[in-house]
């Protein structure tokens, strides 16, 4: 048995599929001579095939970002056609009686160990491109496709070192029933997307991939954050009985479906449910949450090779909006960078991404980019109820910059007569200390708050979200992220307007509520969390849980917070809490 960081809620019995992004191992074997020019011409084959992919991704580069961003794309082109690279390759193929892939990959490691000596800063950042180009050049050859995990076998759980986002995304009723993985934090994207497709997840468990094998027998609970490998008989029995007592708890529970999310005392709150891929929809609608308070549409850029035209986000967008109505889609714009990156954008790595270039900074440093989705998420508004939301917000001045490239995309679209909701609200995510302390500003400016605790909490407490290293300073009770959430959803309402969370925070249900109780309008939750929270807002006074907030707020530390939360509402939260231990 392991234990690590319980990331996605469930209990998953399967099989072992060992998720290894680095395999690619090349093969290696001498051919005969005669065998040389056939191998000479399936190397000129590939380095077409490669050419012409590149090309692809810088024209469609060229014409959404501008073409100085589609030039990177012609780096690669110069080391694909590289005469000395080619030539060595061939002698080498010739010398030494070798594979074309195991030639191609010495002359590459050589070239690589060369620049990696090199003083020039320049030329040693030509390092990533010699090593984009080749592994794209060996995967043509080995025609090997990108992903793995698109057809695994029935039944399969993945356990991985680390998965990326866009990983994850790619497992989309794809036969994984659950993952785990070595490291990563409960709020990365990575386990968010888990709890969007409703599978289990553990991270954090530091030597997974390590322990287990192929095929082996596991049971992952996602609740707990255990995992048993080749379990024993009883352990067995009892996972499969607790698998049927969850299937039971879900039907109890689906019963409330269709009634409001309100407090004994009437008090009414918004439940909405966050997305991150459209094809959720029917889930989200079969868990009667009423409209999405968060669609991330940074997954819509991810695995595939160039970038979305405006007419792929409108239809992506008037779908989610046409399938949702009358309830309302509130569309993120574009968050990139963090822990979800983008290679057809060619976003150099940073010492802090979470700090770096992302989400809005990266917006509003590629107009072009920008409109093409802003033009999508207004056209989109007409087939329902539309908001746009920014996130990453910092201060007042991003949000005037935003705003002003959102005027254009709407005079480029009235200059084409194409409609739009003229009234689309705009908000803001407040997931950065500083917009939390000019709320009062930025709440004059907008038509909602959203509050992203994931980002909030980590940068106010100066914990990297994704490292399991530090993640039980990853306190959501911790009394300054209390007052900040006072603070904004307080500015808000002073200013009437309202105030959101869509941070994973607002679906633990044990914080509900706390969060009641200050004054929070809508939650937006993962799916898996819609029914619990509803439950919990259901069974509780309005009045009660103002009483607990305040005196919350006074608590001088998130031990002292969860305590008093358990003393006063331990019936109503017990059986939808998630076991922290
Ligand atoms: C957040 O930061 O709380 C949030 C909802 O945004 P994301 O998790 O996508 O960063
Ligand atoms: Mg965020």
């Amino acid at each position: 048995m392991f234990k690590g960081i319980a990331a996605s809620p469930g209990v998953a019995i399967g099989k072992v599929f060992l998720y290894n992004r680095d395999d690619s191992a090349v093969p290696r074997r001498k051919i005969k001579s005669t065998d040389v020019p056939k191998e000479i011409a399936r190397f000129e084959e590939a380095l077409i095939k490669t050419g012409s992919e590149i090309a692809t991704i810088r024209n469609n580069i060229s014409r959404e970002m501008g073409i100085k961003h589609g030039e990177i794309f012609n780096a690669h082109l110069l080391v694909l056609e590289d005469r000395m690279i080619i030539d060595e390759v061939i002698s080498r193929l010739r010398s030494e009686r070798l594979n074309i892939e195991a030639a191609f990959e010495d002359v590459l490691k050589k070239y690589i160990r060369v620049f990696q000596k090199m003083d020039d800063k320049y030329l040693r950042e030509r390092i990533s491109d010699i090593e984009d180009v080749g592994k794209r050049l060996l995967r043509n050859l080995l025609g090997k496709k990108r992903q793995t995990l698109l057809n695994l076998p029935a039944n399969s759980v993945v356990v991985a070192y680390d998965l990326s986002p866009s990983d994850t995304a790619t497992m989309h009723r794809k036969n994984v029933i659950a993952f785990i993985t070595d490291i990563g934090g409960k709020t990365s994207h990575t386990a968010i997307m888990a709890k969007s497709l409703e599978i289990p997840a553990v991270v954090g468990l530091e030597n997974a991939t390590g322990t287990v094998k192929n095929n082996d027998t596991i049971i992952v609970d996602g609740t707990k954050g255990l995992v048993f490998i080749n379990p024993k008989r009883n352990i067995l029995d009892q996972y499969l009985k607790e698998q049927k007592r969850l299937v039971k708890y879900d039907k109890e529970l689906s019963e409330s479906k269709s009634l409001p999310a309100e407090t004994k005392d009437t008090h009414h709150v918004e439940l909405a449910a966050n997305i991150e891929i459209p094809e959720e929809i029917p889930a989200v609608i079969e868990h009667g949450a009423q409209g999405i308070g968060l669609y991330r549409t940074e997954y819509f850029y991810m695995n595939r090779p160039d970038l979305p035209t405006e007419e792929e986000h409108y239809s992506a967008y008037s779908e989610v909006a046409s399938k949702i109505r009358p309830h309302a889609v509130t569309i993120r714009t574009l968050d990139l960078g963090g822990d979800k990156f983008l290679s057809q954008l060619k976003v150099p790595k940073e010492m802090n991404p979470f700090l770096g270039w992302r989400a809005i900074r990266l917006s509003l440093a590629k107009p072009e980019l920008f409109k093409t989705q802003l033009r999508a998420i207004l056209r989109a508004s007409v087939h329902g109820k539309v908001r746009l939301m920014y996130p990453m917000i910092s201060g007042v001045e991003e949000l005037v910059a935003a705003n002003k490239f959102l005027e254009e995309a709407k005079k480029e679209l009235k200059a084409k007569r194409m409609p739009f909701d003229k009234n689309i609200e705009v908000g803001v995510m407040i997931e950065v200390p500083s917009a939390a302390l000019i709320a009062d500003i930025l709440a004059t400016k907008v038509d909602f708050f959203s509050i992203g605790t994931n980002d909030l909490i980590q940068y106010a407490l100066a914990v990297d979200r994704v490292n399991e290293k530090i993640a039980y300073l990853y306190e959501p009770l911790h009394p300054a992220v209390l007052r900040l959430i006072k603070r904004i959803i307080d500015a808000g309402h002073s200013k009437g307007i309202w105030v959101g969370m869509c941070g994973e925070m607002a679906g633990e249900p044990a914080f509900a509520p706390l969060l009641l109780g200050l004054g929070l309008d809508e939650f937006s939750v993962p799916l898996t969390s819609i029914l619990k929270i509803k439950k919990i807002i259901r069974s509780v006074n309005y009045d009660e849980t103002k009483r607990l907030a305040e005196e919350a707020l006074d608590l001088p530390s998130a031990r002292e917070v969860e305590a008093l939360l358990r003393k006063k509402f331990n019936d109503v939260i017990s059986d939808t809490m998630q076991d922290q231990q």
